[in-house]
């Protein structure tokens, strides 16, 4: 998977993104990740990148060109029939789920935009972007943050990023309700200790004590999530035993 980002501060992409986990998914040619700074292609004498709104107001805007310019630069040096996607992180997109991630996923390259100071002129959302993506509903200043939790989740989604599928299938979100918590040592911290189930050894009742607080946390904090994944609840009840029937000779 190749990501390219568009940004006029590409050392935040590559600071955040070049460490740990998904830093090391680069290394291993798992993903591949550049950030382009979008000021080197401004064909403005003092290579500006913004200006003053149309219409007044504060702040300033992106300007079309060197954003164009810059996109030209990546579309052009892609290979024909790659399937790519070109998104601009916006408060006014749809809202990041991991359903969206599953969905990048599927992509051979994807493009970000990143915008700063009041955003970027309309005429290039236009132009050449395919979605804008939320992070949710707050504004921070940049595009640069939000693009990076977007590729860092879609990273861990791509196989040999995690060590297993396992790693992801399970948690948060993947599965569709909230994880269970997660002890490690020492038995004993502060007076507080570790469930005694977890030491028990019976994978079966780990199991179940597991998804009791799964379902237990997502019932407190995220109510609406058990109802679009009854199946969890449900598997938590009793079974009902089939009823046996009575032979004659058996009376
Ligand atoms: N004037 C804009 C906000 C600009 S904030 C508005 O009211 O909609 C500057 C930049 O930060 C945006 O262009 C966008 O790229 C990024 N940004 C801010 N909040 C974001 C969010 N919630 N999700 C994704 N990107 C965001």
């Amino acid at each position: 998977m190749k990501f390219d980002v568009m940004t006029l501060f590409p050392d935040m992409i590559n600071a955040t993104l070049g460490e740990s986990i998904i830093g090391r998914a680069q290394k291993a040619g798992i993903i591949s990740l550049r950030a382009h700074n979008i000021r080197d292609f401004s064909t403005d004498k003092h290579r500006n990148t913004d200006d003053t709104p149309y219409g007044g107001g504060v702040g300033m805007v992106m300007t079309c060109q060197p954003i164009y310019d810059c996109y030209r630069s990546i579309a052009d040096a892609a290979p024909e029939g790659e399937r790519r996607r070109v998104i601009y992180m916006s408060p006014r997109g749809r809202t990041f789920t991991h359903s969206v991630a599953k969905e990048l996923v599927d992509y051979d390259r994807l493009i970000f935009l990143c915008g700063h100071y009041e955003g970027v002129d309309q005429r290039i959302i236009d132009e050449i972007v395919d979605e804008e993506i939320s992070i949710g509903d707050y504004v921070v200043t940049g595009g640069e943050i939000p693009a990076c939790i977007v590729i860092d989740a879609v990273s861990r989604l791509i196989e040999g990023t995690l060590a297993s599928p396992e790693c992801y299938e399970g948690e948060s979100h993947a599965s569709g309700i909230l994880e269970y918590p997660q002890y490690t040592k020492p038995r004993c911290f502060m007076g507080r200790e570790v469930p005694e189930v977890l030491l028990s050894g019976d994978h079966a009742k780990i199991e179940r004590f597991r998804l009791e607080e799964a379902v237990k946390i997502t019932r407190e904090r995220r109510p609406e999530l058990l109802l679009l994944h009854p199946e969890y609840e449900a598997a938590l009840q009793p079974k009902k035993k089939k009823k046996r029937t009575v032979k004659k000779n058996e009376e």
